[in-house]
């Protein structure tokens, strides 16, 4: 463990490097006078402040022609490969490690078993041990974690978490500046990270999308809400929670069962993964686990299928009344059973047209998560390169 920033961070503290560096996310390509002019700097600062990020290799010069016209003139983009950040999303029951670079692109990633109610000494071990697997030598610039409850933002405090036993009140964000001294640090809800990438994957195809509700159907669920550009993450960091309010269960079921946050009858206790498994092996189908359920889910099994559909009606008629409250121009669906075929979105898809204003439901998309599996660790990978080359 090192208790300076990684090298070439380091420079950033040099009076307004951090600021010129800020200028060239997102892919930025500039020249002097480009610098210049979106500054004010005087020329002498400008290329005194580029030599020092030339010098310390987090830009790359070139020489280029303007529309392949006239004179060349040098040409700054950022060394995304200079530093590397670290991501990790932790779900209820397994997490997604990654290595991006500087501009949050994912260079690596891997796929790691866990479970959330282990607590957060053993959740921890494993992110760290996934991490120094992926960066095995070297400090990242940042490290960013995801978890699957309630965070308070930006102290990143664990807040009253249904269902995770033993984290209530966690500072996680404190262990990853012990591992990571010189790194910036970031801890977000699971699904928010999931939307954040969303967000960022359509800007990068050129789509401005500022209103969106993501939903998470793995063991458990969740959503995250996009609203005019911001993440809503409400008072207390608990936007979104609608696992745990109460299911609409008309014309499907007549049964109240418990669920795993001490209440009877919420959206999870139907829709969520644990209680498809429950379900199933009432049918008479073997499944252990979640991804045992998931397994003949994928095989086309009519009874996996069924309890899918009925999950998403479930879940459709919560979504429905999200979608009244935010008017969201897309509603994603992720997560191991949002992303394991059709029948859970075609259940909300179902549900929320039915139930939904049109006027609320006229350009409305309804569709399975753009970036699948990878929605989490992308996210949490344009909001830390964010946070580390603009310091926000
Ligand atoms: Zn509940």
């Amino acid at each position: 463990m090192t208790s300076s920033p990684p090298p070439g961070r380091s420079v950033l503290g040099e009076p307004g490097l951090a600021a010129a560096l800020a200028l060239f996310q997102q892919g930025a390509a500039l020249s002097r006078a480009d610098v210049a002019a979106l500054t004010g700097w005087a020329r002498v600062t400008v290329t005194a402040r580029l030599e020092r990020l030339l010098d310390a290799g987090l830009l790359l010069a070139q020489e280029e022609r303007v529309n392949g016209r006239g004179r060349p003139a040098t040409i700054h983009r950022l060394n995304a490969s200079a530093g590397a950040l670290l991501v990790a999303d932790v779900g209820a029951s397994g997490m997604r490690v990654a290595r991006c670079d500087l501009a949050g692109m994912v260079e690596d990633v891997a796929e790691l078993d866990s479970e959330i109610a282990d607590g957060p000494d053993a959740v921890l071990a494993t992110v760290r041990e996934g991490w120094r697997r992926l960066l095995p030598d070297g400090e990242p610039w940042g490290a960013a974690l995801s978890l699957p409850g309630p965070i308070a933002y930006p102290s990143g405090l664990v807040v009253d978490p249904p269902i995770m036993t033993g984290w209530n009140g966690f500072d996680a964000r404190s262990a990853l500046s012990r591992w990571h001294p010189g790194a910036a640090t970031m801890v977000e809800n699971d699904v928010n990270a999931m939307a954040v990438g969303e967000v960022a994957a359509a800007a990068e195809g050129g789509r401005h999308l500022t209103d969106l509700l993501v939903v998470k159907v793995g063991t458990g669920v969740g959503a995250g809400i996009v609203s005019g550009g911001h993440v809503i993450r409400g008072a207390a960091g608990a936007a979104g929670d609608i696992g745990h309010t109460e299911a609409d269960v008309a014309g499907l079921r007549e049964d109240r069962p418990p669920c795993r946050c001490g209440k009877v009858a919420c959206v999870e206790a139907y829709a969520g993964g644990w209680a498809l498994v429950r379900d199933a092996r009432a049918r008479g189908l073997e499944a252990e686990d979640l991804g045992g359920f998931l397994t003949h889910l994928v095989a086309g099994h009519p009874v996996a299928r069924q309890l899918t559909a009925d999950a998403g009606r479930v879940l459709g008629s919560a979504i429905a009344t999200a979608v009244s409250l935010v008017n969201p121009e897309q509603v994603l669906v992720g997560g191991s059973l949002g992303l394991a075929g059709d029948a859970l979105v075609a259940g909300v898809r179902e549900r929320v047209y039915a139930r939904s204003l049109p006027l609320a439901t006229r350009s409305l998309r309804i569709g399975p998560s753009v970036l699948g599996h990878d929605a989490g660790v992308r996210g949490l990978a344009h909001e830390l390169s964010r946070q580390v080359l603009l310091g926000s």
